[in-house]
């Protein structure tokens, strides 16, 4: 059914372990995502009955059997992946797949499941996850991929049939089933410089090359290295600025969620803003605002320097001179973050990029800072603040020297609605979805995926997913999905 044609399991033993499953007696199929499932040829969708398993060519048990991880089909090779990383800053040595499976790879796509039990890497943990967190990864992680940031998708969901007990109480438990070319991040070099296993780190560096940075395959090893660690900050400075340009706060940017291809990788506490505030933060274990909304872009680079320590050994038998040439690699390139970021936000008042124009960006925002509004409605109603026709705006003299500014610049609003989008997945939004699907009523969650399919359009059948949250649905902390 699945055509698997795995690499990760061809790596040496000591970048993971074997492990099956947990054993789940009833899982209940909740979502299948048959359009992505077509493009890893694993089965043809019917249009409109996309995320719908009955229309998948497969039964719903089916899905839920595999999907859950109780049936393994021919070809797939289960097992957990090794890594380290850096959390909040503080190296830990081994982390790993404490709550994940890998399935195999079909199309050049490794399937893995979330949530389907304990491993060799789950420390304390149980391995399991609640459906909440299932639900909003599944969400958000469509969403961002139809807003065209670079992201792991969501395959399926499933119902356990278990409950797991968390912070709140008993919930019901939930498998998660990700996509993505690689899951390999930069804890995963982490997890060999640590103990300096150089002979992984070229095993690991030769295998991401290969697939993602071809063009760096016949250069000597320490070209490599360097060539990487810039690919990547352009990757990476283009993704933290469509980050920010969508108001996405991703909540725990430690290394080991830091993908090395440059894709969203671990939607735990993540959130898209509705007031805006530079120092926004949504993490209920965030307390010194280290992945704040504004703080992404230096973390984005911290990460990307502690990518680069695990390639001195490689670089430069002078570990002095490594460094260097190291850092100096990096910092040549560390101005794409603003470069990135003044292209996705100048673009966002239909503006061209430039400095002049960065600085009617900062007007902007920090008026709405001020005024406390919605990030993603400020943007949307900018054609009708141009036009004079809106109340939204509060009348201030900051409002007026921004006007003014904008417009001497003579802003492209024609294009302003094919940039900002109207539909975002909001947290309050996800929050009652859950809260339906505990109930048993999972109809809310499929209207919420399909008006996250056309997020720049105005529909009155979707217009509650474009209302910011009332006060009292104000989702103020978000929680890491364990
Ligand atoms: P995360 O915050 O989701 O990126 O996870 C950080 C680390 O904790 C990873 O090594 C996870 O595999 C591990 N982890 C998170 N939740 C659990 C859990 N319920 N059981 C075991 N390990 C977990
Ligand atoms: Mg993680």
């Amino acid at each position: 059914m699945i055509n698997f044609n795995n690499t990760y399991s061809k790596l040496p033993e000591r970048f993971f372990k074997c492990n099956k499953p947990a054993n789940f007696p009833e899982p209940k199929l909740l979502a299948f995502n048959s359009e992505l499932a077509a493009e890893l040829e694993i089965a043809a969708p019917v249009p409109g009955m996309e995320n719908r398993a009955e229309e998948s060519g497969y039964t719903d048990d089916d899905l839920a059997q595999i999907f859950s991880g109780q049936k393994i089909l021919p070809g797939s090779e289960p097992l957990s992946q090794a890594y380290a990383g850096y959390q909040f800053g503080q190296p830990v040595a081994q982390l790993g797949d404490g709550r994940a499976h890998y399935l195999g790879e079909t199309n050049g796509f490794e399937l893995q499941l979330k949530g389907s039990g304990r491993t060799a890497f789950s420390r304390g943990g149980d391995g399991r996850s609640s459906l909440g967190p299932v639900i909003r990864e599944y969400l958000v992680s469509e969403a961002m991929a139809v807003l065209g940031v670079p992201t792991t998708r969501a395959l399926a969901a499933v119902r356990t049939g278990e409950e797991v007990v968390r912070q709140f109480g008993p919930e019901p438990g939930g498998v998660f089933t990700r996509v993505a070319p690689t899951h390999v991040r930069g804890g995963t070099f982490q997890y060999f410089a640590f103990q300096n296993d150089l002979e992984a780190i070229e095993v690991l560096l030769k295998y991401v090359i290969e697939r993602f940075y071809p063009e760096l395959q016949n250069v000597p090893v320490a070209d490599q290295c360097i060539g990487l660690l810039q690919s990547l900050t352009c990757r990476q400075a283009e993704l933290i600025a469509h980050w920010k340009s969508l108001g996405f706060i991703h909540g725990v940017m430690n290394t080991d969620n830091f993908s090395v291809i440059g894709i969203t990788i671990d939607y735990g506490p993540c959130a898209f803003m509705d007031q805006f505030s530079f120092n926004k933060v949504f993490s209920s274990i965030d307390h010194g605002g280290r992945y704040s909304y504004a703080n992404q872009t230096a973390i984005a680079k911290w990460n990307l320097f502690r990518l680069a320590d695990c390639f001195v050994p490689l670089v430069h038998d002078d570990e002095a001179q490594s460094v260097q040439l190291l850092s100096a690699a990096l910092e040549e390139k560390l101005e794409m973050f603003e470069k990135a970021e003044n292209e996705t936000m100048t673009a966002k008042l239909g503006l061209p990029p430039g400095s002049e124009q960065t600085e009617v960006v900062h007007l902007f925002l920090a008026y709405c800072e001020k005024e406390q509004l919605d990030f993603t409605l400020a943007f949307r109603k900018l054609p009708e603040l141009y036009s004079g026709q809106t109340d939204f705006f509060p009348q201030t003299t900051k409002l007026s020297a921004f006007i003014e500014q904008w417009k001497a610049h003579e802003p492209d609003v024609e294009q302003l609605n094919t940039v900002n989008p109207l539909i975002i997945p909001r947290n309050h939004q996800i929050e009652r979805i859950i809260q339906s699907c505990y109930q048993g009523n999972d109809e809310p969650f499929f209207q919420m995926l399909e008006a996250g399919k056309k997020p720049f359009e105005k529909n009155e059948a979707f217009a509650e997913f474009a209302m910011p949250p009332q006060e009292n649905e104000v989702v103020r902390h978000t929680y890491c999905g364990t």
